[in-house]
């Protein structure tokens, strides 16, 4: 078996190619913790999940033999192949399966390389199965490591991750060290990038050096260097796995701003801590789509004007560029709006608390019928976005 890199695929676009019978299932597997079905869904041989399902599918798979798990992106296919300008997005199995076609077929391999791959949307879909515990992914580190392929092209001045794809992504590995007794840390979770070609551990992204810059040098906004997984990405997992993660400190103040602004939580809970960063204790919990005042930041945290203590603004969304933020604002009469950040989802109504129904991208102009809160209701009767990331045309 020849282990050389999977990443930047070339020659995936198969999009229209139908491969295989449609095989449709729903297993008992795969209820939600409320006990109802979401998406789970079986073609091809893989299954895509959401991040619940996943959570439930990986406590049922059988203990085997994993020490570290590979962190890379894609590159190709990107976020603009996987969303497309209605505002849909493509079939993530058949995705899969092409991917498969591509490893098989065009590479010699034995199977897909990727033990999982985590969408733009948050959806993930199984691959090699996890009996097969030598990855394909990074020359040298395949042994009994898991492979994950974080669909996307992150590196700087590309594709932005997605709050839904980074909750994901941090829960499949949290999920997956928890399973088979990992630690999280530089020496269990590895990045594509600190790896030559030829097989070569270099401990760190080194340009010119490295195989590829997987997962990316904009990675999680902080990128793929040995520093930024050790302070930013590690503190992550194990703040999902231990809830009061005391690994690491990034204290040395940076970005300090004293300018009011208000955001809404994103994410379902997040913490409030007595300081900025998760090395300081956990002081209360906020949910989500709930709008606070921000008085200071740092290092990406933000201070409650309450006084009850700092939370990421990660899992937050900026609301103060909102055009109408007075509550209950309707007002009808069209209007045109172009998008101004790279993926905005569009939802099924005026708020983060609604259903994702698809996305629009940057530069795609739309009608605005109706608004509310500083959501606009597309003309096309697709949903709603928040007219925060957009600018208005006429
Ligand atoms: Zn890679």
């Amino acid at each position: 078996m020849n282990f050389v890199f999977i990443c930047d695929f070339e020659g995936f676009m198969l999009e229209d190619q139908q491969v295989g019978e449609w095989d449709y299932q729903l297993s008992e597997d795969y209820k939600t913790v409320e006990g109802e079905y979401e998406m789970s869904e079986t073609r091809y041989g893989f299954t895509k999940m959401s991040v619940n399902e996943f959570k439930i599918w990986i406590q049922k798979q059988g203990n085997y033999n994993y020490n570290g798990i590979q962190i890379h992106h894609t590159a190709a296919p990107s976020y603009a192949n996987f969303y497309k300008a209605d505002g849909s997005h493509e079939d993530e199995l058949v995705r899969q399966n092409n991917m498969k076609s591509f490893h098989v077929n065009s590479n010699g391999w034995d199977d897909i390389a990727q033990h999982f791959t985590i969408f733009p949307n948050g959806t993930v879909v199984t691959g090699r199965s996890l009996a097969k515990t030598t990855a394909i992914g990074i020359k040298g580190w395949n042994t009994n490591k898991i492979c994950i392929e974080i669909y996307g092209n992150f590196d700087k001045g590309k594709d932005v991750m997605s709050e839904e794809q980074k909750q994901a992504v941090i829960a499949v590995y949290g999920e997956l060290c928890k399973k088979f007794h990992i630690t999280p840390s530089i020496s269990t979770l590895r990045c594509h990038a600190w790896f030559t070609a030829g097989g070569s551990f270099l401990g760190d992204y080194i340009p010119g050096r490295s195989a590829k810059t997987c997962p990316g040098t904009n990675f999680m906004g902080f990128g793929n260097s040995k520093e930024a997984i050790q302070n930013n990405f590690i503190p992550l997992v194990k703040n999902y796995m231990y809830g009061n993660s005391t690994s690491n400190t990034t204290n040395n103040t940076t970005n300090n701003t004293t300018t009011n602004f208000t955001v809404r939580v994103t994410s379902d809970t997040l913490n409030i801590r007595k300081g900025p960063g998760v090395s300081y204790g956990i002081s209360g919990e906020i949910g989500k789509g709930e709008v606070y005042t921000i008085v200071e930041t740092q290092n990406g945290w933000g201070k409650l004007k309450s006084g009850v203590g700092w939370i990421n603004l990660n899992y937050t969304e900026n609301t103060s560029n909102t055009t109408t933020s007075a509550s209950s604002t309707v007002s009808t009469g069209n209007f045109v709006v172009k998008v101004t950040t790279s993926v905005l989802n569009i939802r099924k109504g005026p708020g983060v608390s609604y259903d994702i129904t698809g996305s629009v991208k940057k530069g795609e102009v739309y009608t605005i019928v109706e608004t509310q809160n500083g959501w606009g209701k597309l003309k096309s009767g697709a949903g709603w976005i928040s007219l925060g990331y957009t600018e208005k045309l006429k």
